[in-house]
């Protein structure tokens, strides 16, 4: 069958970042205690998250995104690579 596929980029510009926000298996339990949907993996590289595993939060210019750790300690590195370039200026 013929058909078309698009696939759209979108660009989420990281403000800040928390490395240890949550455990993703208390944060499961809370979202489904009060039936609402839960993200099983990482906002950036979909890692599957384990219950016992720590999250991270990153705020983007398009809401707050849920991220592994390691992502969050790469995106906090950058951050601080920034503000030391910016002073540096
Ligand atoms: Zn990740």
């Amino acid at each position: 069958m013929p058909e078309i596929v698009r696939t759209r980029t979108t660009r989420y510009v990281i403000t800040w970042v928390r490395v240890d926000f949550l455990v993703f298996g208390a944060f499961r339990e809370t979202r489904e205690r009060h039936h609402m949907s839960v993200c099983p993996t990482c906002y950036n590289c979909r890692h599957p998250f384990q219950d016992d595993e720590m999250m991270g939060l990153a705020g983007t210019s398009k809401g707050n995104k849920l991220v592994c750790r390691a992502c969050a300690e790469t995106f906090q590195a950058e951050l601080r690579a920034e503000a030391l370039a910016e002073e540096a200026v």
